[in-house]
This record gives C-alpha cells, structure tokens and sequence, in this order.
C-alpha cells in the first residue's frame, strides 16, 4: 500500500499541516499515526469529535468531560 501524504513529498524536515498547507515548524502542531502534521486549528476541527469520544472513554465521568472545552485538554506534540 502506497501512502502519499504531505510530508513524504515535500521530505521530512518540512513541517506543514496537511489540511491547509501551513508550516507548522516551530509552531502548535500535532501528528497523526500516518505521519501527518496538523496544525491547531484543523486538528481541533477534524478530530475535535474522536478526541473527545477518545477521552470520555477514559473518564469515569464520561458526560461531564464532553462538556469540557477542547483546548483545556488537548496535547500537542
Ligand atoms: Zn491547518
């Protein structure tokens, strides 16, 4: 299986977000299982929902943390 993604094309030392195209070196990013980098606005806009789905999981409270703002609680790498 061939994956092409942003940053294999444009080769490793470069850093930009895959949804808009940003550079994301040096800035708030984070980077998904299949090497892509994204910056905080589109993380938060494409995984705004399985994050929060990922976290409840983990909390034994789960509705009271789906009523936590995301940026309280998102990591970035
Ligand atoms: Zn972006």
């Amino acid at each position: 299986m061939a994956i092409l993604n942003t940053a294999t094309l444009m080769g490793a030392a470069t850093k930009v977000c895959c949804q808009c195209g940003i550079n994301v070196a040096g800035r708030l990013r984070t980077k998904d299982s299949f090497g892509n980098y994204y910056c905080a606005s589109c993380f938060l806009a494409k995984h705004d929902q399985e994050l929060r789905e990922f976290l409840a999981a983990q909390m034994p409270e789960p509705e009271l943390w789906r009523k936590v703002p995301l940026e309280a609680y998102a990591v970035y790498t």
